[in-house]
C-alpha cells in the first residue's frame, strides 16, 4: 500500500519535473512576431496572410493575431503619430509578449540618393522631434535652423538613460537583407529612420534633417515604437518605403504601401525559419 502510494508521488513529481523542463522552450515558441502599422494601406495585405485570424481591440489600438506558417503573428495598426506608436507598442509587449517587433510602412525621402518606392532597412531610428533653443528676446524671430537637438530619457534595464537613437536588431537587420534580392520595385538599403509628429516639404529644412541625423527617410511612428522596445528588451527592427519624396519631388504612390508589406512578410517568415530550429 504504502510503496505504490510512494511510487504514484514519484510519477507525479517526474511528470511536473519533466513538463517543467520543456515549458520554456513551448514558451519561446509560443511568442509571436509583431508587425505593426500606422493605417489600413499598410496593414491589410498582412492581415490577409493570417491564418486563424481573431480581431482584438484594446482601447482605441487593433491587433489582428494568427499565424504565418504556422507560427504566431501579430498584426498591429498603431495609428498615426508617436503617440499613439507608442500605446500601441506596449500594449502588443504587456498583451502578447512578443519575440520582436516589426514597424513597417510609407516614408517621406530625406536622402537624395532614395527615390519612391526604395526601401530603408532601419540600422537606426531617430527621434528628431525633440529640441531645445537658447534664449532670445521678443522681436528676436524663430530661428529652427538653430535649435539644440535633445536626448530622449529612456528606462534602459531599470535605470534612466538618454538615448540619442534606437538601434535596429542585428538578427532582423540580418534577416530582412537576406530577403532584399526578391525585391523588384526598388532598391533596399539600410539607413537611418527619422521619426516625428512633422511632415516636412521645406527642402532647406529637410537638407538640415537629414545633415544633422543622417537621416534617410522620415515618417511619424518607428523611434516611438523603438523606445517602448528597448525599454523591454525586445528586439526591434523599422522597415521603411519611400511613398514621397520632396527632394525629387515625387508624389505620394498609392501602392507603396502594398509593397512595403509584401516585403515584410518575407522578413517574418525568413524570420520564423530561424526562430524555428
Ligand atoms: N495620405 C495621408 C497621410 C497620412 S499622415 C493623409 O493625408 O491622410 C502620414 C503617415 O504616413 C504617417 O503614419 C507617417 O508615418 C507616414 N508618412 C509617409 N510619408 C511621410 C512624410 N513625408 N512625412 C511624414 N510622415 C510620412
Amino acid at each position: 500500500m504504502k510503496k505504490s502510494f510512494l511510487a504514484v508521488i514519484l510519477a507525479i513529481l517526474m511528470t511536473v519535473v519533466f513538463i517543467g523542463c520543456t515549458k520554456p522552450k513551448n514558451e519561446e515558441g509560443s511568442r509571436p512576431i509583431v508587425i505593426q502599422g500606422a493605417m489600413d494601406v499598410e496593414t491589410e495585405n498582412m492581415v490577409k496572410q493570417l491564418k486563424n485570424v481573431e480581431e482584438i481591440t484594446y482601447g482605441g489600438w487593433k491587433f489582428w493575431k494568427g499565424t504565418i506558417d504556422e507560427f504566431p503573428v501579430v498584426v498591429a495598426k498603431t495609428e498615426i503619430g508617436m503617440t499613439n506608436a507608442a500605446a500601441s507598442t506596449l500594449l502588443a509587449i504587456e498583451k502578447f509578449n512578443p519575440r520582436a517587433i516589426i514597424n513597417q510602412g510609407t516614408s517621406g525621402g530625406h536622402d537624395p540618393a532614395l527615390h519612391r518606392c526604395d526601401i530603408v532597412i532601419g540600422k537606426k531610428a531617430v527621434n528628431f522631434g525633440s529640441f531645445r533653443s537658447e534664449h532670445s528676446d521678443y522681436g528676436q524671430g524663430i530661428h529652427s535652423e538653430n535649435w539644440i537637438p535633445m536626448d530622449i530619457n529612456v528606462n534602459v534595464n531599470g535605470e534612466m538613460k538618454e538615448v540619442k537613437e534606437f538601434e535596429g536588431d542585428a538578427q532582423l537587420i540580418k534577416a530582412a537583407k537576406s530577403v532584399a534580392n526578391v525585391y523588384n520595385k526598388g532598391k533596399v538599403v539600410e539607413g537611418v529612420i527619422g521619426s516625428a509628429d512633422q511632415w516636412n516639404r521645406e527642402l532647406d529644412r529637410i537638407k538640415w534633417i537629414n545633415e544633422k541625423y543622417g537621416t534617410s527617410v522620415e515618417e511619424m511612428e518607428t523611434a516611438s515604437a523603438a523606445q517602448i522596445a528597448k525599454t523591454y528588451n525586445v528586439p526591434f527592427l523599422g522597415i521603411r518605403i519611400l511613398s514621397n519624396s520632396e527632394v525629387h519631388n515625387e508624389d505620394y504612390d498609392r501602392n507603396s504601401g502594398e509593397y512595403c508589406q509584401q516585403f515584410v512578410v518575407e522578413v517574418t517568415k525568413t524570420l520564423i525559419k530561424e526562430y524555428s530550429k
